[in-house]
């Protein structure tokens, strides 16, 4: 070893000392193309026609074994899988990875998402409305995407939805600022269409990651977008909605978006229901 090399060495061995890393080995980089560990986790998008499965259309007792087999009209796939990376092989000539304490956090999800222009929805948003709430909720409610309101405010669900949704907490004895809101697309679709393949595959992945730092004992999925994105079913949501699925290590139930109740009154009942098992499900657990 030449003095060069052995200075830059002695250099980057002081440095890590100072950081408390005594104990170096050497490792073999894995060879490309090596297959990747898999490990059951939160979910990711799910493969098209993949679905979630279900565990009970009532609230399951937590620890529960036994569950009801599922309906005959209920999924029945397998819960998804997540792959995630190999470790990455360190070099010490590269630059030192940062330090990751223990699991990650919204702000640091946030911070990643920064000013985000991965899809089409960008140029025309006002505000990223990333998400909003306890950081560690029990519940999780996840809606379609921004509407005008939120997109002026930066927050989820404040406008007229948002009033309903804040009502129907309120009955079952739900305080918004116990919860975590957010949405499958943090920005505002333009005219509030419903969001496109594209910028739901380039933001769900925050939507996991969100999901992951909290791990809510529930998620409640509000509206047909966020079933299909988080639990992988295609069916009509009157058709599945008050039903509990099991995500990942959580458990997920589906029911209608408070919009959709808006503009169909009588079916705030179904609402209301659907809001009652989650307050069973969280009493129960
Ligand atoms: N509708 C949604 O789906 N999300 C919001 O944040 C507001 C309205």
């Amino acid at each position: 070893m030449n003095d060069d090399i052995r200075n830059e060495v002695k250099a980057w061995l002081e440095f890590y000392q100072e950081l408390g890393i005594e104990g170096f080995y050497r490792r073999e980089a894995p060879a490309m193309g090596t297959p990747t560990v898999l490990e059951t986790a939160m979910p990711p998008k799910p493969a098209a026609g993949a679905a979630a499965k279900q565990v009970s259309s009532s609230a399951p007792a937590r620890g529960a074994t036994s569950l009801p087999p599922p309906k005959p009209t209920a999924p029945s796939t397998p819960t998804p899988t997540v792959i995630r990376p190999p470790a990455p092989s360190f070099n010490l000539f590269e630059a030192a990875p940062a330090p990751r304490s223990g699991p990650e956090t919204l702000e640091q999800i946030r911070q990643d998402l920064g000013d985000c222009r991965r899809c089409k929805l960008a140029p025309t948003r006002k505000t990223i409305v990333f998400g909003e709430g306890n950081p560690h909720a029990e519940l999780v409610f996840i809606g379609e995407g921004p509407g005008a309101d939120e997109d002026e405010q930066g927050l989820p669900f404040v406008g007229r939805a948002g009033k309903l949704l804040n009502r129907m907490m309120e009955t079952v004895g739900l305080k918004r600022e116990d919860v975590y809101i957010c949405n499958v697309v943090k920005c505002r679709p333009p005219m509030n269409r419903t969001p496109e393949k594209d910028e739901i595959d380039a933001c769900s992945p925050f939507l996991y990651r969100q999901i992951e730092a909290i791990k809510p004992r529930l998620v409640c999925c509000l509206g047909a977008p966020a079933v299909r994105t988080v639990l992988g079913i295609k069916e009509g949501i009157t058709k599945i909605r008050g039903q509990f699925y099991n995500f990942g290590s959580t458990k997920a139930l589906a029911t209608v978006h408070p919009a959709y109740v808006l503009r169909n009154p009588r079916e705030e009942k179904i609402l209301r229901e659907d809001f009652e098992k989650i307050r069973d499900f969280l009493q129960a657990t």
